[in-house]
């Protein structure tokens, strides 16, 4: 706007000229007076036409555009001292930008030129669009650098290998990790490489990818051409590789690339550990019933095998008396006694806590297999050293021959057990084949225990008494306590049949307190001389209150000690176990009298009859039977009488069938005898048991005559 009043048509036409151009524009003299400015001028910063006139200081309009609200980060001197500077340094002509904060956040530009005549020309532009259009562009050009850093950051930082490729087949980007899992060299990593070079570097260094090479590649290819999933393993210089294709959008694929060695690795040690004992390292059952499935085609065929069910025999007794610790180790020693004693073709499976299986896969007959079985008995029953314990078990054996006892792994599996059932009941540490009908024996076994643990409740026991006679006295002096069972279906069990079964499930404890009660009360209806004999099992022995139930039945019973008899048998004394030492010896302190049961049929060492101060020793039987057709039987029975006097024992000698017997066992100084000649077991009765031997006939039986 040109101020004046007289107008020349020149100026009306400058006028129009300032007011068309599209930014404020004004023009300082050069002592910073207003000269002449533009309506944009104005606008731009707020100014009233009315306060706007030709001439005004610098100054002035600075206090002005202060009040309208611009520049408010500076007071109207500091900015009027930065202007003037800036246009006093700038005085050459140069074009210079100043910005300034006006009123509403909005960036004012100002260029300013200096002519001679007429001062300085300033332009004004209002400049807040431009600006902030090119931070939004330099913003989102920094977020997308931070971006792609972060995406590098990741890509090179995963553990998986990544590539990606285009339709073509050509490699765009490939992280670090997937260089070093291959090995690749710097120039296969360029982009634009394709993938057939880099697959032919690594074949070329061994690379295994299931089928051949050009095999491979073909799949490769038809996969990325079909824009498909795919999935291989890659194997390198031992290393496991997990590739897995991902198509994309564009026909490319991203490619990952894992190294699972570990993993497998683990895999395969977790499916060891399926198949196999942690503890002897030995094949568990699970790999044992696969290897003998595996075999099964070929015994249909008639190829021959046997199968060994293995079990240690007193290892319970181990744990128990000295802990699992040694138990372990002497199970692993067992493994590897087992092992040794197994060739190539042999497959030994450690199946439960002391069991173990053999599947012999050579075999020319029955022989081989005793053979084998022979050797594990004898491995396992040399005693073992560990930690310093002297450590005794044994290894009990059931077999069964292929195709012979069967042809399934089950049917096989069964008949060796039947086998090694039979081969634990036949006293252990040995081995048994499985033989028809082994079947029914076992079923009929496990019925007993089944009736056992119901037979006491049910009252199905009974006492029947067989007199031993004195032969000095010649009256009976005791009577023999023998149990009974009578069972609802099978009538009367004899107690061989069931004590070995009482005894294994531990029963016996139950049962043999009751004998005791029983036999103390009955004792007591007879007349004061009468002794009662008890047997005593040597798994009663194990009961740390065996001694406590005694004095409980001659208490409740009244039954004076010196009145009671206990037979045990050698196998009690074979563990040389202080315990049982201690309680025998604190029985007999009460006056009870200890017996040698059976003796001659164990284990006849006549260092047993040392150990224990017995009151008696009762010779088994079987000599009396043999007397009459081995000599050497008579030389033990004298033997043993001997003996008995010299350590103050009596002798009894059990089993006296006829005259015979007798006539023998009384001309070798027997002081007792007992056997069907006098009296089998009977009933007891309450007020007469026989004491008076008839003379040739034997002892009456104890019966009520009443
Ligand atoms: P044992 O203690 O040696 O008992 C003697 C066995 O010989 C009895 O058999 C008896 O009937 C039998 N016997 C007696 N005289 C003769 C004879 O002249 N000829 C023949 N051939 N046999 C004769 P039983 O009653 O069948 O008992 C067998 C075994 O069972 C007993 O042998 C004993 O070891 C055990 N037993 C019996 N009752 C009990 C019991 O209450 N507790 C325990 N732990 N064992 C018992
Ligand atoms: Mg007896
Ligand atoms: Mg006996």
């Amino acid at each position: 706007m040109i101020a004046g009043a007289a107008r020349a048509d020149g100026a009306l036409l400058l006028d129009a000229a300032l007011e068309s151009i599209p930014y404020g524009f004004c023009v300082w003299s050069a002592d910073f007076h207003l000269v002449m400015w533009n309506k944009h001028y104005l606008d731009i910063y707020g100014f009233p036409a009315r306060r706007i006139e030709k001439g005004m200081t610098l100054e002035a309009v600075v206090r002005l555009s202060a009040e309208m609200g611009n520049h408010p980060d500076q007071t109207p001197e500091e900015f009027l001292a930065a202007y003037k500077a800036d246009l006093l340094t700038n005085r050459s002509g140069l074009r210079a930008k100043v910005r300034e904060l006006v009123d509403g956040g909005r960036t004012i530009e100002t260029a300013h030129v200096y002519s001679p005549g007429l001062g300085w020309v300033v332009t004004h532009e209002d400049v807040t669009e431009e600006i902030a259009s090119s931070e939004i562009v330099q913003r989102r050009k920094w977020e997308l650098e931070q971006q792609n850093l972060r995406l590098n950051a990741v890509v090179n930082n995963i553990g998986q290998g990544l590539c990606m490729y285009d339709a073509r087949g050509r490699l765009v980007v490939c992280n670090a990790p997937y260089a070093r899992i291959y090995g690749l060299p710097e120039r296969l990593l360029q982009s634009g490489t394709s993938l057939e070079d880099i697959l032919a570097h690594l074949f070329d260094q061994g690379m295994k990818a299931g089928g051949d090479r050009d095999a491979y590649l073909r799949w490769r290819r038809d996969v990325s051409a079909r824009g498909e999933f795919g999935k291989t393993i890659h194997e390198l210089n031992g290393r496991i590789i997990l590739m897995q294709q991902h198509p994309m959008k564009d026909g490319g694929w991203v490619s990952t690339h894992e190294d699972i060695t570990e993993q497998r690795q683990q895999e395969a040690r977790i499916a060891h550990l399926a198949r196999h004992d942690a503890l002897t390292e030995l094949p568990n059952r699970i790999q044992f019933l696969e290897e003998m499935a595996s075999i099964e085609p070929a015994l249909t065929r008639g190829h021959q095998a046997a199968v060994l069910c293995i079990d240690l025999d007193h290892f319970k007794d181990v744990n128990d008396t000295l802990g699992h610790a040694i138990g372990d180790k002497v199970l692993k020693q067992v493994a590897a006694r087992l092992l040794g004693t197994t060739r190539e073709t042999d497959e030994l499976a450690r199946i439960g806590g002391d069991e173990f299986s053999l599947l012999l896969r050579q075999v020319a007959g029955p022989a081989d297999a005793a053979a084998i079985a022979e050797r594990i008995t004898q491995a396992i029953g040399t005693p073992f050293n560990v930690d310093g314990h002297q450590v005794v078990i044994g290894a009990s054996v059931g077999i069964a021959m292929a195709p012979a006892d069967g042809d399934t792994t089950d049917q096989l599996m069964k008949n060796a057990d039947l086998a090694l059932y039979r081969a634990k009941a036949d006293g252990r540490s040995t081995f048994h084949f499985f033989e028809r009908g082994m079947d029914e024996a076992i079923q009929h076994r496990r019925t007993i225990e089944a009736g056992l643990r119901l037979a006491l409740a049910r009252n199905e026991f009974r006492l029947v008494f067989q007199p031993l006679v004195g032969l000095k006295e010649d009256r009976v002096t005791c009577f023999e306590a023998l149990i009974r069972w009578d069972h609802a279906e099978r009538g009367t069990i004899s107690p061989a049949d069931f004590i070995p079964i009482a005894e294994e499930t531990g029963m016996i404890v139950q049962i043999g307190e009751w004998v005791l009660r029983e036999a103390c009360q009955v004792a007591m209806t007879w007349p004061t001389d009468a002794r009662v004999a008890v047997n005593l099992s040597t798994v009663q022995f194990k009961n740390k209150r065996l001694f406590e139930t005694v004095v409980a039945a001659l208490e409740e019973s009244g039954l004076p000690p010196t009145r009671l008899e206990l037979e045990i048998t050698e196998s009690l004394l074979l563990a040389d176990n202080e315990p049982t030492l201690a309680t025998l010896h604190k029985l007999r302190a009460l006056g009870i009298r200890i017996s040698m049961d059976d003796f001659g049929t164990g284990y006849s060492s006549l260092s047993y009859l040392r150990s224990f101060p017995f009151d008696k020793i009762k010779i088994d039987r079987s000599f009396m039977r043999d007397l009459e057709q081995k000599g050497d039987s008579l030389a033990i029975i004298k033997a043993v009488i001997g003996l008995g006097h010299s350590l103050g024992m009596t002798t009894t000698a059990e089993g006296i069938e006829t005259e015979e017997q007798l006539a023998a066992v009384r001309e070798q100084g027997c002081n007792e005898v007992q056997g069907f000649l006098f009296s089998p077991p009977v009933a007891p009765t309450r007020s007469s048991p026989c004491f008076a031997r008839k003379k040739t006939t034997g002892c009456a039986a104890p019966s009520d005559p009443h």
